[in-house]
């Protein structure tokens, strides 16, 4: 980055910082990972100049000869790797991508069953504060005790309210989801199927767990989670609803699509639908496992039963005596980075949760296995004990440090 260290310092340092912050860090959020610094030279690329408003074929700008390549290699590699009958590569992200949904299916008024929010349903999925919620009308499905949804109440609500769409998908929910239950009860009602795979979506392009793409009339998705690509979203759908969802992501919601996204993207892809990316999905999932299993002989208590992705969600103040708020903290002082969080129904207020959400793509993406994972947890139950123990804090640092630099990320950026 010669051009920007000379031009302007103060960005180049925070970028600088920013790195050495990803190199040396545990990163345990589960909804982040290291893109490949190809992905990253795509995103940095030209194409951030480019006007192409449209799809390849009709744009409303000349000069498309070279977007279009990117924009339709994208858009056959993710139905390559997703098996979609369609899909519109173009939401900037996944918040836009379920708006954009929302705005090509529903009229104002119109029903959602969605997840609850405690239970590990998205924002976007019928949070107060959002816009959706403010013209769509959201009801909510929970778990059960055995931490798996509980379909028998799904579908009763779904025959009651008769809901316009019913819609599956998570941000911090550990189980398979049942594809054909939700698709079935949602043709008995004459509901619209979808689901928002924005944090499984590489472990299903890994074929790590099943595709749910071929049972739901709509799938939405980020780009940056488990799939490891730029920030951005996608919106894979049925023939017979591809004109609307087109016409809704543009002109009804976007302007001109980000290209030098699009084309980080098609990098992205084409990254998954390698052999090794199938390995990397298996070792997600095998490392969230080991964290599950030793987390558990911590005395941590493990929510919705166990896991089968790619993150545990635990009660820390059950089990440790400690809100989630102050676990964070302390595990920020030793470098490790996770994020507070709500259980089902958690009877702590959501700026101070009873939870702690840890994910395992990131470290994966650097390496690491089983081994550092049964010391990642250690680390974990160490610095919670330990909160109050500056030295022992310090001293817990060091060793992530440690760790970090035997797994290098970015060693040719500067
Ligand atoms: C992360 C996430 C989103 C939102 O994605 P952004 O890119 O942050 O807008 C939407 N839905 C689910 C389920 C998510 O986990």
């Amino acid at each position: 980055m010669k051009n920007l260290k000379k031009q302007d310092r103060k960005i180049y340092n925070a970028i600088q910082g920013e790195l050495k912050r990803q190199q040396e860090g545990m990163e345990l959020i589960a909804s982040e990972n290291y893109v490949s610094e190809a992905v990253l030279e795509a995103l940095g690329s030209i194409f951030t100049n480019k006007y192409s408003e449209g799809y390849p074929g009709r744009r409303y700008y000349g000069g498309q000869e070279y977007t279009d390549v990117i924009e339709s290699l994208a858009i056959s590699r993710a139905k390559k790797l997703f098996r979609a009958d369609h899909i519109n590569v173009q939401p900037h992200s996944g918040a836009p991508a379920n708006m954009i949904v929302y705005s090509a299916l529903l009229e104002p008024g119109d029903k959602v069953l969605g997840m609850d929010l405690s239970h590990g349903g998205h924002l976007t999925h019928g949070h107060p504060v959002t816009l959706p919620a403010k013209i769509y009308k959201f009801i909510r499905y929970k778990t059960g005790r055995d931490g798996k949804i509980d379909y028998k109440e799904l579908e009763k609500v779904a025959k009651k309210i008769k809901p316009k769409i019913i819609l599956a998908g998570f941000s911090s929910y550990t189980r398979q989801l049942d594809y054909k239950k939700f698709s079935s009860i949602a043709k008995k009602v004459g509901a619209i199927s979808m689901i928002d795979i924005a944090h499984i979506a590489g472990l299903i392009a890994g074929r790590a767990i099943s595709n749910p793409v071929p049972y739901f009339d709509i799938v939405t998705t980020t780009t940056h989670k488990t799939l490891r690509g730029p920030r951005g979203g996608m919106i894979m759908c049925r023939k017979k609803f591809a004109k609307a969802i087109d016409k809704s992501v543009f002109p009804g919601f976007q302007g001109g699509p980000h290209m030098n996204n699009i084309a980080a993207k098609a990098v992205m892809l084409e990254e998954a639908l390698e052999p090794s990316f199938k390995k990397y999905a298996r070792q997600i999932i095998k490392n969230a496992k080991v964290l599950e299993k030793e987390l558990r002989k911590y005395g941590f208590k493990i929510m919705f039963g166990k896991t089968e992705n790619h993150m545990v969600l635990v009660d820390v103040f059950s089990s440790k005596e400690v809100a989630g708020k102050e676990a964070e903290v302390a595990l920020d002082k030793v470098g490790i980075t996770v994020n507070k969080n709500v259980i089902p129904d958690d009877p702590r207020s959501p700026m101070d949760p009873s939870g702690l959400r840890i994910g395992v793509p990131a470290v994966t993406t650097r390496g690491m296995k089983e081994k550092e994972i049964k010391k990642i947890a250690e680390w974990i139950n160490d610095a919670i004990e330990n909160r109050k123990n500056n030295k022992k804090l310090n001293q817990i640092h060091k060793e992530v440090i440690k760790l970090c630099k035997k797994f290098p990320i970015y060693k040719n950026l500067k």
